[in-house]
């Protein structure tokens, strides 16, 4: 039953972990993605080189940190200036729970680690309207 699935795994709440690893190199774009930010979003352009984000212009080498990744005024929480023209490596995020580990997400409990494929599913269905499940 999804209103279950969803109540057993916590949703995201901005804890910004993950976009603080998505500096470095740590993102990639499609050259359709990357197109249609140079058309509309010069801005967002920028800081692409060579097909990679997020690259400092200045500098030519990546932003150690995503150069758009907004600290809230209580210094708490986290928002992306680029939300709704972000990339869709941003968009399927968290894709699994590995990747939840490493990052430290905060929508992990302590449950979700005793049946990884289950959690598995959670995430899945929670993300079901941004990407397609993990089959493996
Ligand atoms: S583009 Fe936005 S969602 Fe993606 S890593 Fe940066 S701040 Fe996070
Ligand atoms: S690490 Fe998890 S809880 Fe934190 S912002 Fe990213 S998806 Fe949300």
């Amino acid at each position: 039953m999804l209103a279950d699935i969803i109540t057993t795994m916590k949703l995201c709440n901005s804890c910004g972990k993950c976009c603080e690893y998505a500096g470095n190199g740590g993102l990639s774009a499609s050259r359709e993605e990357i197109d249609w930010w140079e058309t509309h979003r010069p801005a967002i352009a920028r800081y692409v080189q060579d097909g990679k984000i997020w690259v400092d212009p200045e500098t030519g080498t990546y932003f150690a940190r995503c150069p758009w990744l907004r600290q809230s005024p209580d210094q708490d929480r986290y928002t992306c200036d680029i939300y709704f023209d972000r990339p869709e490596d941003c968009r399927h995020y968290p894709v699994d729970i590995a990747q939840m580990v490493r990052d430290d997400c905060e929508m992990l409990e302590r449950r979700d680690f005793d049946d990884l494929k289950r959690a598995q599913q959670k995430l899945d269905a929670l993300m079901s309207d941004s990407r397609p499940p993990v089959t493996r």
